[in-house]
């Protein structure tokens, strides 16, 4: 067993090695760094923690066989999942620090000891403590369930909206205030423990409320809030266990994630104070959908791969843009190799990556960093975004939404205002996707329709699998 100033240089350490995984992370080139950080930190902090003084011999076992069924579970959960359904279990994994944070607070409060020894005001904090512990622990986890149901596709994507649905939250936090006055004053567990469980309720109900109104499009947004939620659900967790490394821990996620959020917000153009009230997404994922009226005029044009292949092989300038479907089809190892192709034939090729692209920030660069495409040909919109009227070919692989020039030409779309890769203005563009079918936020797609536009139909993978062929004849 560890003495307590042990465990303190522990979590020291600890708290060093995730700030400088956090640091790792902001840049490609040194997240596998980043990450090596925060596993070495992490493991500090289990072993602190679980061998410190507050941890008694009788409770080892439990202890240890918690985290035997917990990693294995979590083992085979991140062996199975694809790709593809990371996002999802990201939002899975934030409701479990969620549902971690109500049943914290529900032992530590109706724990004995917990609040033995303490002064009636110490006693009131330890009460507030649980009280916001599980207020935003509930909200976490029903706001995550919700949102992993949507992002995968289990639940619809269009928003609910209860008519007087702000007026809803308001009553919901008026009563929520209300019991936690009662709450605090409670003579005896019992009544406590109602208190409790009525917030506990209208909790959960705001969560599923909150995500269930956001709209397909808005999602990016809810899901690094969640992250930050998620964050401050730990925080409040250490507070109620009196844990400094959780504290810092949870601070760390709650702090950037926000961070996240507002970058996140910026991409898609909406305003932070709007996201953080959870009243979002009525404006923009509301009824305004196109493909009734607002259908796009003009042809669409295909085109084969052989035909692609020409055209790249007579570019001078290609701007790559990958979107979910490349993740779906797996193709970042074929994007590369026909990367690396032309890019032996003179073509200047680099990537456009969208801060919203695929199904969780930053979807694009892991994967192009696995299929190990070179860091410095891979910009973001901001850097690149200027440079397609100068381009002769652009590639949409897999993207539909974050290229939708509906977003500057139509006021009425639910993506009004979302700043996008104008892939158009390059001298051709090409979409490689299966089918004339939607993205996430299920609206109509003018670029197809360009003039200078042209679809090469399939899977990706296969498109370009038979491009890289045309292009090595
Ligand atoms: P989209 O969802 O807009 O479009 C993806 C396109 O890929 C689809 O239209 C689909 O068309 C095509 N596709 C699917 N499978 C394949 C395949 N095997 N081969 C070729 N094409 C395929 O993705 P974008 O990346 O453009 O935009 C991201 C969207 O997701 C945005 O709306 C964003 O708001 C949202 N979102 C983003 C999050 C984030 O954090 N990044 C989180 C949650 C949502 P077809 O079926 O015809 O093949």
């Amino acid at each position: 067993m560890m003495s307590s100033s042990l465990t303190s240089v522990a979590y020291l350490g600890a708290t060093i090695l995730f700030i400088l995984s956090l640091g790792g992370l902001s840049n490609p080139e040194t997240s596998r760094r980043g990450n090596l950080y925060g596993m070495i930190g992490m493991t500090i902090a289990v072993l602190a923690t679980v061998f410190g003084p507050r941890v008694t011999m009788d409770g080892l076992p439990w202890i240890i066989g918690a985290m035997v069924v917990g990693g294995s579970i979590g083992l085979f959960a991140a062996r199975k999942v694809q790709m593809t359904q990371m996002p999802e279990l990201v939002a899975l994994m934030h409701s479990l620090v969620g549902l971690a944070a109500c049943l914290v607070g529900f032992a530590n409060y109706i724990d004995p000891i917990a609040a033995l020894n303490l002064s009636s005001a110490e006693k009131a904090i330890h009460e507030i403590e649980i009280y916001v512990g599980i207020l935003i622990g509930a909200v976490t986890f029903a706001g995550s369930l919700i949102a992993f149901g949507k992002l995968s596709g289990k639940i619809g994507g269009k928003p609910l909206l209860l008519p007087g649905r702000h007026f809803l939250n308001l009553i919901g936090l008026l009563v929520v205030i209300a019991f936690g006055y009662q709450f605090l004053h409670a003579e005896t567990i019992d009544a406590g423990m109602f208190a409790l469980t009525v917030m506990t309720v209208i909790a959960l109900l705001f969560g599923i409320h909150m995500v269930m109104a956001i709209g397909g499009a808005d999602m990016p947004v809810v899901v690094s809030m969640l992250n930050s939620y998620s964050g401050w659900a730990a925080a409040a967790t250490g507070f109620m266990l009196n844990n400094d490394l959780l504290i810092v821990t949870g601070a760390l996620v709650g702090s950037s994630g926000a961070i996240l959020s507002y970058i996140m917000c910026r991409a898609m153009n909406r305003n932070f104070i709007s996201v953080i009230a959870g009243g979002f997404g009525t404006g923009g994922g509301s009824p305004a959908k196109a493909g009734g009226e607002a259908q796009p005029a003009g042809e669409v044009v295909a085109i084969s791969a052989a035909e692609t292949a020409e055209l790249l092989r007579d570019a001078k300038n290609v701007i790559i843009v990958p979107g979910y479907g490349m993740a779906v089809a797996q193709a970042q190892h074929a994007v590369n190799e026909i990367t690396q192709v032309l890019r032996e034939k003179g073509v200047n090729v680099r990537f456009g990556i969208h801060p919203v692209a695929g199904r969780m920030p930053g979807h694009m660069n892991v994967l192009l960093a696995e299929a190990k495409v070179p860091y410095d040909i891979v910009m973001e919109m901001d850097e690149i975004n200027a440079d397609f009227p100068d381009t002769d070919v652009s590639i949409v692989i897999g993207a539909n939404d974050i290229v939708n020039p509906a977003a500057q030409e139509d006021p009425t779309s639910p993506i009004a205002g979302m700043p996008v890769l104008e892939v158009w203005k390059a001298k051709t563009s090409i979409v490689m996707k299966r089918s004339m079918a939607s993205g996430y936020a299920g609206i109509e797609n003018p670029l197809f329709y360009k003039e200078n536009n042209r679809m090469l139909f399939g899977d990706a993978k296969k498109m370009l699998d038979e491009v890289l062929v045309a292009l090595k004849a």
